[in-house]
């Protein structure tokens, strides 16, 4: 259900926010969590799924996809294929077939195929929770290993994607735009119970309101506080 987000508009002539500096970062990072709760009380992962393994297959096929399209072909996938066990002796122009409405459905088939296979060869069947475990698997970089910690496992894991990523640079809590260098700095500003619904309180608000290309600041909660407000 979409949130209804009330805010105070930011007077048009009050000056833009300063970048945070070094030492004042950890208390920026806490008042943009503590503003994004209120915006977003509720943060859970849209992709439908029914356990660890279905959630690693679902944000397989969320790469370049919607997660309302991902839905609208893991029912079918998972009728055929429910378990890692039955995915990994797959006939892979079925799974494609199933898949290719996400698009790059070739390597997302023989992705989710490889991924089963690795599971079920080299974890006894379950899908693993460490991170330099999940990231040897086809298909599984590190933001789709940080959704499986943080969503399937409630463990700490926090997924650097394109909204967070233009956020975090927005909002003056990083300079880098290298994920895993912008992932390790907002877990060092985080509790790390915090950084997976951090995250995904920063994808809502990258979808709803700070737009890559135009930007809802006079909607925004944290335009008293971003240093990239217009
Ligand atoms: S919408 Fe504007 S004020 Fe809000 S975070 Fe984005 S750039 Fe900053």
């Amino acid at each position: 259900m979409r949130t209804t987000i009330t805010v105070e508009s930011v007077p048009a002539k009050t000056p833009r926010p300063k970048r945070p500096n070094k030492s004042e970062l950890p208390r920026h990072a806490r008042t943009i969590l503590r503003d994004l709760k209120k915006d977003y009380p509720v943060a859970i992962c849209e992709l439908t799924h029914e356990s660890p393994f279905q959630l690693l297959a679902a944000t397989i096929l969320s790469a370049q996809c919607t997660d309302a399209r991902v839905n609208m072909v893991t029912p079918h996938l998972f009728a055929a294929y429910p378990t890692a066990a039955a995915m990994a002796v797959a006939d892979i122009s079925h799974v494609e077939q199933l898949v290719r409405s996400t698009g790059f459905y070739a390597s997302k088939a023989k992705n989710l195929i490889g991924m089963a296979n690795g599971v079920m060869t080299r974890f006894n069947g379950e899908v693993p929770t460490k991170i330099e475990d999940l990231v040897t698997l086809p298909g599984v970089g590190r933001k789709t290993a940080n959704v499986l910690r943080s969503v399937a496992f409630d463990l700490p894991g926090l997924p650097v994607d394109t909204h967070v990523l233009r956020l975090s640079k927005r909002l003056g809590l990083t300079r880098d735009v290298d994920p895993v260098k912008v992932e390790l700095q907002l877990n060092a500003l985080l509790p790390p119970k915090e950084w997976g619904e951090f995250s995904l309180r920063m994808i809502l608000h990258g979808r709803r309101i700070c737009d890559a290309r135009k930007p809802k600041c006079a909607e925004c909660r944290l335009a008293k506080v971003c240093p990239s407000r217009a």
